[in-house]
Formats: C-alpha cells, sequence, structure tokens
C-alpha cells in the first residue's frame, strides 16, 4: 500500500513536470530540448518531422490553406506521426516532446543555405497557423500570455465609443458585428501587415484589431523569431560541422528522402538499350530528359550528368553490361577513344554498381539531393531544370514540348513559388494528360515507374521497391546503408563512399 501510493505520487510529480515543460501543445521554439536522446531517436524524430513537412508543402499547393480538407488531411498526417494535432486536454507528452526536439533538429538542418531556411520557415509557419487556428479561443489567450504576447483587449465602453470607426476601418464588419467580436489594442510595429493591408483601424499609433485577425500579429511574430533563430543557429554551424556524428547526418537531411530508394530492381535487365530513346521523351522525367537529350547531343557529359543520369538508368533497371555499352558507344562517338574509355571511365561505372572499391551499390538521387546539391555550372546538364534553370529557358523548353500555354503558366508559378517538386509534378499531369497526379513526387525513378504504370494499365516495369526500411543501400560487405535518402547513421558512411566514388569520376 505504501508502495503503490509513493508510486502514485511519484507518477503524479513525473506528469506535472510533464506538463510543465510543455504547458501548450505548440509552441514557439524558444528553448533548444537540453536532454540526451540516442541517435535512432534523433533520426526518427527528425524525419517524421520532414515526412510531415513535406506533406505540408505539398497540401500548400493542392488546396486551400484552412479549408475543411486541408485541415482533415494535415490532421490525419499529424496524427499518423504521432505529432500533437490539437490541443488535447490530456497528456501527450511524448507527442509534444517529439514536437520539439524534431523541430530542433530540423533547424540545424535547415539552416545551411538560404533555400533551405526559407523552405523549412514556409513550413513551419503553416504548421503553426494550422495549429494556432485550431485551439479554442480560451487556449489562445493562454498560450498568447504564455508567449507574452497577451494584448489587451478593449473595453465594451471604448468599443461603443469606437464602433463607428471600427466598422467602417475593419472589412467585414457591421455595427452588428463589431459589437459582437472582441477587439484588441496592439502596437503598431505588431500589426505592421493588418496596417499595410488596410485591415484595421488606428489610432494614437495602436492598432485595434479583431479577434479573428489576431493569427496574422501571433505569425508575423513567430516568423520574426524563426528567422532570427535559424539565422543565428547558421552562425554556430562550425561548432555543429567539427561534430563528426552529427554532421553527416545533418548534411542528409537537408537532401533528405523519405520514400523507397528505387535500388532493388526486379526488373534488372527487361529494358533494352534501343527503347531508351522512346522511354526518354514518353517517361523521364524533365531532368532525366535534358541529360539524355545533351548525352545524344554532344557524345559526352560532364561529371555531374554522368553521376545523376548513369545511377538513374541504373534504377530504371540498366544491368551493368548495359550501361559499359550504354556509354561507351555515345562516348566514341565523341572525342574519347575505346581505350580512354576501357580506362577511366568504364571504371566508375563498374564502381557505381558496387563492382570496384568498396563495393557499395548506389541508389540513385532523389528529388531533393538534386535540388540541394550540387548546382549546374556552365557546361553542366545535371540538375533540376524546374530549380537551376532561368525561367524563360524553362518556358521555352516547355514549349518545345507541346506543354500549352496556360500549363507552362501553372508550372512557372510554381516554380516562382519555389515549389520544383510540385511544378514536375504538374508537368507529369500535363505530359500524360491527368487531372490528378495521384502521389507525391520525391525521385526522378518514381516518375519513371508511375508513367509506367499508368501508359501501360501497371502491366510493364512494375517493381516491387524495398519499402521496409525505405532507405536501404546495398552494400556487398556490409550491413544495408543508403546514400540518398533518410539520415541513418551509416548514412554517413555511404556519403563518404560516395565522395570517394566522385573523386574517381572527377573527369570532365
Ligand atoms: Fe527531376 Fe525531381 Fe526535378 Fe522532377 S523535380 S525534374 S524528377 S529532380
Amino acid at each position: 500500500m505504501e508502495f503503490s501510493s509513493r508510486a502514485r505520487l511519484r507518477h503524479a510529480r513525473l506528469a506535472g513536470d510533464r506538463r510543465e515543460q510543455y504547458p501548450h501543445s505548440l509552441q514557439f521554439y524558444l528553448e533548444p530540448p537540453m536532454e540526451s536522446i540516442s541517435l535512432v531517436e534523433f533520426e526518427s524524430f527528425a524525419v517524421d518531422r520532414l515526412k510531415l513537412l513535406k506533406v505540408i508543402e505539398n497540401l500548400g499547393v493542392s488546396h486551400v490553406r484552412g479549408t475543411d480538407v486541408y485541415k482533415a488531411k494535415l490532421e490525419a498526417e499529424l496524427r499518423k506521426l504521432k505529432f500533437p494535432y490539437r490541443a488535447l486536454a490530456e497528456d501527450d507528452y511524448e507527442a509534444r516532446r517529439k514536437d520539439h526536439i524534431s523541430h530542433f533538429i530540423l533547424r540545424l538542418a535547415y539552416c545551411q543555405s538560404e533555400d533551405l531556411r526559407r523552405w523549412f520557415l514556409q513550413q513551419e509557419m503553416d504548421l503553426f497557423r494550422y495549429r494556432f487556428n485550431e485551439l479554442t479561443e480560451s487556449l489562445m489567450q493562454k498560450f498568447l500570455e504564455h508567449v507574452n504576447l497577451s494584448f489587451e483587449a478593449i473595453g465594451e465602453d471604448v468599443k461603443n465609443e469606437l464602433a463607428n470607426e471600427l466598422s467602417t476601418s475593419t472589412p467585414g464588419f457591421t455595427l452588428a458585428k463589431v459589437k459582437e467580436q472582441m477587439f484588441y489594442k496592439v502596437g503598431l510595429a505588431d500589426a505592421v501587415d493588418l496596417f499595410r493591408a488596410r485591415k484595421v483601424f488606428i489610432k494614437d499609433g495602436f492598432a485595434y484589431v479583431p479577434f479573428k485577425e489576431i493569427d496574422v500579429i501571433v505569425l508575423n511574430n513567430y516568423r520574426t523569431k524563426l528567422s532570427k533563430a535559424l539565422a543565428l543557429t547558421a552562425r554556430s554551424l562550425p561548432s555543429i560541422q567539427s561534430d563528426e556524428r552529427l554532421q553527416p547526418l545533418l548534411n542528409h537531411l537537408s537532401h533528405s528522402y523519405v520514400g523507397p530508394d528505387y535500388s532493388v530492381q526486379k526488373n534488372t535487365g527487361k529494358i533494352s538499350l534501343e527503347q531508351i530513346d522512346a522511354l526518354s521523351v514518353k517517361s523521364f522525367p524533365l531532368c532525366m530528359r535534358q541529360l539524355h537529350r545533351a548525352l545524344r547531343d554532344s557524345h559526352h557529359l560532364r561529371h555531374g550528368g554522368r553521376m545523376q543520369y548513369g545511377l538513374f538508368l541504373k534504377g530504371i533497371g540498366l544491368t551493368l553490361e548495359q550501361a559499359l555499352e550504354f556509354w561507351k558507344k555515345e562516348f566514341i562517338r565523341g572525342k574519347v577513344d575505346a581505350d580512354k574509355f576501357d580506362k577511366g571511365y568504364a571504371y566508375s561505372i563498374r564502381h557505381s554498381y558496387g563492382k570496384e572499391g568498396k563495393r557499395t551499390d548506389y541508389t540513385p538521387y532523389s528529388c531533393m539531393k538534386i535540388i540541394m546539391s550540387n548546382p549546374p555550372s556552365q557546361g553542366d546538364y545535371h540538375g533540376c531544370p524546374f530549380r537551376h534553370s532561368d525561367p524563360e529557358l524553362l518556358k521555352q523548353k516547355l514549349q518545345s514540348y507541346k506543354i500549352s500555354p496556360s500549363g507552362i503558366t501553372q508550372v512557372l508559378e510554381l516554380v516562382k513559388g519555389m515549389h520544383y517538386q510540385l511544378a514536375c509534378q504538374k508537368f507529369f499531369e500535363l505530359t500524360h494528360d491527368i487531372d490528378d497526379i495521384g502521389f507525391s513526387l520525391n525521385h526522378p525513378n518514381q516518375y519513371f515507374t508511375e508513367s509506367q504504370k499508368l501508359l501501360n494499365g501497371g502491366r510493364e516495369l512494375k517493381k516491387e521497391f524495398n519499402n521496409s526500411g525505405n532507405f536501404q543501400q546495398k552494400n556487398n560487405s556490409q550491413e544495408s546503408i543508403n546514400s540518398s535518402s533518410t539520415p541513418t547513421s551509416s548514412n554517413a558512411k555511404a556519403d563518404t563512399e560516395l565522395e570517394g566514388l566522385e573523386a574517381y569520376f572527377t573527369e570532365d
């Protein structure tokens, strides 16, 4: 009895501590987590948050934010990944802890460049907006107090006095509605956006903000804090980069891909070299179609292009023998003679098939990897055309592929908004004449597989991908690792090995 009451007390204390640590289901992430966590947990939290942010990116483009369908889909994802999905009354400590820790891990990974910071900020803002708007009025109030953003609600007497001005200066507010709604007196600096959009009444240096617009102010505040925090984190990167356990993981995260790795080939050898030209037109994503065209035209591709295209071809089923034949035939039509090819280039192709060096069986690059790393320079054809091409050139290319003017406008709009994979999805829809792609595009080989499925009624080239661990990369002599995708501790090794391969392949 004694024992059980003590245990209960301890349990109650623990629950109290936990509640104290995360009193709200959402936060501004002002304090970094101080506890120690295992690398396994580190990786799995980070990957889950990345999955969540990717879903948020997709939802933000395919649905109007805040609509019922947007909210339902986001809630389902939050539940699935075990993040806090609404202000739960019960103790959801584990979900809040995961939310807190995973945010800080991705902050580290995504502070490393302007592009990454912008992407991260956008998705985190959308997530925050959704969560904040899901709070009840009293929880909002509590949260605002907690983050020192409690604004003074004006009294009935002031509201009555200003009723006419509030009604005329606040769009959509009749006198009756002014009476119903709570208004807050907010310093002008906090309400700049509302002021600029002429959505609020201003008097004596204060904006009178209706309750329904308070989220704009909270979001602005959060955006400012998070952008500053990202800039500060970027400054402290050198010390993090010296940590040899963390650095490879963080690097991987920022290029991370969270789907199948396209390394397990049921259809290896089912493609003939003669089919490649036709397939490149029908089923290759733009990045690979561009590489294929450049190779056929100039009988050569520089290092980055050979890596990106070679691994893609391997992913769609080219055997090592076919790859050697394919590259050799093309290169010897240009300036490389057969001897030079056999001595230099052939080695690196065998290497990428795991037949040389450390015998790592390399996986094709994901979109994230292509978009985020190694941008092409003059004379290169690798990279993602949606990310790396000049919009005017991209437009011309799309025109040459007979995409309709309205289709081109849609693609270019997505590119402008930096939604490169979504632009590619749109390209898929336009070239396959379908309204909804029905999947979230993350990998050039996924594009190819889905295209083939669609064109052939799901029959031809249907592969059985290894979805279990998602990121397995075969190594002839060691455990499974993956280089192109989710960060696992062994990714670090794969990355180093990939660099090793690239070193072999530096010849232009
Ligand atoms: Fe290639 Fe991915 Fe870019 Fe599409 S989004 S062109 S598949 S890298």
